[in-house]
């Protein structure tokens, strides 16, 4: 695990290899207040969680309870007033390779093919431009957009622009993968297809994820387990693990029971 990330950060020639398990998330007593017309708004208060290494866990919270404040944290683009977040033992202080973030507009480069857009995230990366092809086309093989490599991101359905968002946060191999609702402004069907194929992706690559997402069945579906947040000061309202073997069924009674009981915990905070 260290050997991956020391490969990683000594530019040696190479991509880095696959993480490995790598990806474990310390978030300690975290909390940051924002001034908003001379008041204060607690967006978080008093945070603490670990995510295990390979973990998949989903953060579920009506809006304005800091999911994505967190997110952002973890990205480091920006920081908590108070309390630490370590990944792998080593403080974030700023955005990193080592850590890919998706959010719900793709945000694609509008003159840059498929490729290009997936090749980017590569750009400031060692090794040979023969290898972060072979990368750039691994990946549109994994995300199923092969035959659309120069397609522009006009001639994309949102799903399509998702998953080419998605190689790119992918494309450095980081041992953390963060998702701010990425399939949240896709129709029900494309949504449905794309959490199964997050979770062959989530499997193959083997990152550490975190999902933000108002769904809670797509959290049930995917998830290792899922912190349920409540506004206000924007706080940790219980954390539930999921059971049950993957790819999980949907009309499971447990899988029903565990949505069921996260519903309910959200119609409360309402
Ligand atoms: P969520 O993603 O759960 O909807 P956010 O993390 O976006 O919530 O926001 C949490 C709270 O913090 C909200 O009340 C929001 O208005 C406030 N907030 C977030 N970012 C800022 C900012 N940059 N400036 C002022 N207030 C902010
Ligand atoms: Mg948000």
């Amino acid at each position: 695990m260290a050997q991956a990330l020391n490969a990683f950060d000594t530019g040696s020639s190479r991509l880095p290899p696959p993480p490995a398990r790598s990806g474990a998330v310390r978030i300690n007593h975290v909390s940051r207040t924002f001034q908003v017309q001379g008041r204060d708004v607690h967006a978080l208060d008093d945070i603490s969680l670990s995510i295990r290494p390979g973990e998949f866990l989903s953060i579920v919270g009506p809006s304005g309870c800091g999911k994505s404040t967190l997110l952002r944290f973890l990205a480091g683009l920006d920081k908590p007033d108070r309390g630490t977040i370590t990944v792998d033992d080593t403080e974030i202080s700023g955005p990193s390779l080592k850590r890919g973030i998706v959010f719900q507009d793709h945000r694609l480069l509008p003159w840059l093919s498929v490729e290009k857009n997936i090749g980017l995230a590569l750009r400031s990366l060692p090794g040979a431009a023969a290898e972060k092809s072979a990368r750039v086309a691994e990946l549109i093989e994994l995300v199923g957009l092969r035959g659309f490599e120069s397609a522009l991101p006009h001639q994309l359905s949102g799903g399509m622009s998702q998953r080419t968002a998605i190689a790119r946060g992918l494309a450095p191999r980081p041992p953390l993968l963060l998702l701010d609702e990425p399939l949240g402004a896709l129709d029900a069907l494309t949504r449905t297809h794309l959490q199964s194929e997050l979770l062959d992706i989530w499997e193959s690559e083997q990152s550490t994820v975190v999902l933000v997402t108002h769904d809670v069945e797509e959290a049930v579906f995917l998830s290792d387990r899922v912190v349920v947040m409540a506004p206000r000061p924007g706080r940790i309202r219980r954390i539930i693990e999921v059971p049950g073997e993957r790819p999980r069924r949907r009309s499971d009674p447990n899988f029903v029971a565990v949505r069921e009981e996260i519903s309910e915990l959200l119609a409360h905070e309402h």
